[in-house]
């Protein structure tokens, strides 16, 4: 069962108005597909992810993660962020000051793998994204592209159940969008995991297993071929 949202709504106010970015959203991702999530800037995705995530609480509704409540508190959430899940936030989260690859290595530690495996495994991945040139670098000596790729490398590096990317491939030239698209397919697709990724990226509309398409606050069955006429 994966991921299930049901019924789940979100309304945000500002400045005196209500925005009601997730009015009832029904939704589900099996371990296996990679999905996407597609709707014009402001239509909810990054809210529908965070929802998701357990970062934001649903005004209503359910969101369960084979059959249990995503925590979002206490204990139960620091696990369950830590062991399950791997997220890619619109605004890549890295720590300042520190390497990515300890960045991600750290992680690694933290999930209880040898600091001599992180490493390596740190090296491996951030290398396979193509950083493999700017392993010592800091967040703030990157550009947005790369503190996405290294934020993602951080995300897949506990190998997670399940993982939420938010316009991941928005910063990247072509190449760089494609070996990302292309790592990800692998991670539903090989390693079996849950795929959700927020996305205008037409090759990753294209190469996904399904596409999903948010707009007032529903989400909808993308047709393949109307994504692509509205390129
Ligand atoms: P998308 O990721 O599709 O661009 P978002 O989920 O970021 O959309 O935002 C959906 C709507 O909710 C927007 O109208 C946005 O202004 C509003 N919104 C998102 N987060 C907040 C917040 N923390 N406070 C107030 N409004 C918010
Ligand atoms: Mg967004």
């Amino acid at each position: 069962m994966a991921l299930r949202m049901e019924g789940v709504a979100r309304s945000f106010r500002a400045g005196g108005e209500t925005v009601r970015a997730l009015a009832d959203v029904t939704l589900a991702v099996e371990r296996g597909e990679l999905v996407a999530l597609v709707g014009p800037s402001g239509s909810g995705k990054s809210t529908l992810l965070s929802v998701a995530a357990g970062f934001e609480a649903p005004d209503d509704g359910v969101v369960t993660w084979d059959g249990e409540p995503v925590p979002r508190a206490g204990a139960g959430a620091s696990r369950w962020r830590r062991d399950t899940l791997g997220i890619v936030a619109q605004e890549p989260q890295l720590v300042e000051g520190m390497s990515i690859h300890r960045s991600v290595g750290l992680r690694l530690e933290a999930a209880g793998v040898a600091p001599s495996e992180a490493q390596r495994r740190g090296t491996r991945l951030l290398r396979e994204l193509g950083l493999g040139d700017r392993l010592t670098h800091r967040p703030e000596q990157l550009s947005t592209g790369q503190r996405q790729r290294a934020a993602l490398a951080r995300a897949l590096s506990t190998d997670p159940q399940l993982v939420l990317a938010d316009e991941p491939t928005g910063s990247l030239d072509s190449q760089a969008g494609r070996a990302l698209v292309e790592l990800l397919r692998r991670v539903a697709h090989e390693r079996r995991r849950a795929v959700l990724v927020a996305t205008h990226d037409q090759r990753m509309i294209a190469l996904a297993d399904r596409a999903l398409t948010l707009e007032d606050g529903v989400v909808r069955p993308a047709p393949r071929d109307a994504t692509r006429q509205a390129g």
